[in-house]
């Protein structure tokens, strides 16, 4: 396997009349990993993923997928992608099985479909017209369909969108197996468990441009902001924001008698935090109410001390 890139994008422009849906995008996908791009509605993920697919053209930019420009590739690239679009609803008369069968055949190392379909989830329905499935269900065979031919690369759109719980569970399990089998995956996705979950780094997209990239855990410098220190006191709870929650920790303790403090927390910002702040929506899970113990030092948070 080469080492160059899986995907390749640079200073990648698209207008739609005067909006610029994608505004100097840059991006690097490397092989075997999963990438997670998330962003708010609007932002200029799906004309991305689209481009980078093929199916739309750009203004400008560079942009090589598997080593090509996805614009001028030709059939023997794209049995190599598989593609999971937000919503398709054609061929609804077909089952399950046959719809699976049927694009097996373009494929010349496709997967065998009863197992491409046992992996969705969807044995029950095999025999059930695609018509006849709920969205969810629908949603498992799209994705059924974008790998059974086997490709090295998947992009997925928003793929859960409508799953239950459990079936995203199941999915989320299926896109890992697929990962150790070596192939990439370029995923969107409004759920950021799910970008935690399955993504090896992500980027937020916000006005057509990436204004952060990194693993979930290191997003937006997440692991180095404050933590949020929770107890209760006096029936009431208290919180704390610090960049030494251990010290504050130590020194609730050795206030209790017991040295235990009752209800006890040490909140990280979540993903969503970092997230919501990369893209200036306010965080809702900031402190609004922060208390500080008389004895316990303040000096990180002024507002303690004006709440006094
Ligand atoms: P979502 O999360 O809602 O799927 P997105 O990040 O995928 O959003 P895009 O679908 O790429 O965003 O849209 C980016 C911008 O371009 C939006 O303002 C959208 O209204 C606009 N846009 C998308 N497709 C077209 C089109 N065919 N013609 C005109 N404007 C478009």
């Amino acid at each position: 396997m080469s080492t160059e890139p899986a995907v390749h994008v640079r200073d990648l422009h698209k207008h739609y009349g005067p909006k610029r849906a994608v505004d100097g995008l840059d991006l690097t996908v490397d092989q075997g990993e999963i990438f997670a791009v998330l962003g708010p509605n609007g932002a200029g993920k799906t004309t991305t993923i689209e481009i980078l697919e093929g199916y739309r053209h750009r203004d400008r930019g560079e942009v090589t997928v598997l080593g090509q420009d996805p614009q001028h590739a030709g059939r023997e690239w794209r049995s190599r992608v598989g593609i999971v679009l937000q919503s398709a609803n054609d061929q609804a008369e077909l089952t399950v099985d046959e719809l699976v069968r049927h694009f097996a055949l373009y494929y010349s190392a496709s997967r065998d479909p009863q197992e491409v379909i046992a992996a969705v989830g969807l044995t029950d329905k095999a025999r059930t017209r695609t018509r006849q499935l709920s969205g969810g269900q629908r949603r498992r065979l799209d994705v059924a369909l974008g790998i059974v031919g086997r490709p090295e690369l998947l992009f997925l759109d928003e793929p859960t969108t409508g799953f239950d719980p459990e079936a995203r569970r199941s999915f989320w399990d299926l896109i890992s197996g697929l990962r150790d089998e070596g192939t990439t995956i370029l995923l969107t996705t409004h759920y950021l468990e799910e970008a935690e979950h399955l993504a090896d780094r992500c980027a937020v997209v916000r006005d057509g441009r990436v204004v952060a990239l990194d693993s979930p855990a290191a997003l937006g410098d997440r692991a180095a902001r404050q933590a949020v220190v929770r107890w209760t006191q006096d029936g009431l709870v208290r919180q704390e924001a610090t960049d030494h929650p251990t010290a504050l920790v130590a020194a609730l303790a050795a206030q209790q008698p017991s040295g235990e403090v009752p209800g006890l927390e040490v909140v990280r910002p979540s993903l969503e935090d970092v997230y919501l702040s990369l893209i200036g929506e306010p965080v809702t899970n900031e402190p609004d109410l922060v208390l500080a113990l008389d004895g316990v030092s303040t000096d990180h948070h002024p507002s303690a001390e004006a709440l006094r």
